[in-house]
């Protein structure tokens, strides 16, 4: 098994790092051959515009989307999350996403009181986790199929900050952060190697 972290832009080492703490071998993807080559991918954070352009630009963009639309194992954290989601809410303009994962994200969601927050969240097959949110999206809307994994409450309503659809796992927060790899080795037993 073979995992790539698309190197494009945005924290990929960290993911490396994470992967290879749960005993997977795991390099950075930049070319098409890569992208071919790999068994699963992890889309990191970052900025999602800045992927989504780079992607573009060194013609990857359709690759990326028909890998993962074709059942790549794919993990997305944070910008990761956008570049997953079928469809944006507050999007830059003409902002595109390989998609893959049957939701509506909302980019930027939790505003600019709470742009950057820490939480506990309960994650479901995981457990408590520590969860550090940066520029956030969450997810407005899921389609059936699409497993709520942890939510956020705000304000009373709640919001799904992990989400998984079959071979598709996306998270709002950065695991890769925090020295914690239970989510990535969630990632890696339950959709990886099942
Ligand atoms: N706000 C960023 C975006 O739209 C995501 C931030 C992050 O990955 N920490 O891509």
């Amino acid at each position: 098994m073979k995992l790539g972290v698309l190197a494009l832009q945005g924290d990929v080492r960290e993911h490396i790092a994470a992967l290879n703490e749960c005993g997977v071998d795991a390099i950075p993807v930049r070319t098409s051959g890569e992208i071919r080559g790999i068994d699963g991918l992890v889309l990191p954070g970052g900025e999602s515009t800045t992927i989504a352009k780079l992607a573009r630009s060194f013609d990857l963009f359709d690759l990326i989307s028909d890998r993962i639309r074709e059942g790549l194992p794919t993990y997305g954290s944070c910008a990761g999350m956008i570049l997953l989601a079928n469809e944006l809410v507050d999007g830059a303009i003409g902002q595109q996403t390989f998609g893959g994962l049957d939701v509506k994200v909302r980019r930027n969601a939790f505003g600019r009181q709470v742009d950057s927050f820490e939480t506990d969240l309960s994650f479901q097959g995981v457990g408590s986790v520590h969860a550090v949110f940066i520029r956030a999206p969450w997810v407005e809307t899921t389609s059936p199929g699409v497993q709520i994994l942890a939510s956020v409450e705000i304000d009373g309503s709640s919001h799904p900050v992990a989400v998984r659809q079959n071979h598709i796992l996306a998270t709002s927060f950065h695991p890769e952060l925090t020295g914690d790899n239970r989510v990535h080795r969630y990632f890696v037993t339950e959709i990886l190697n099942k």
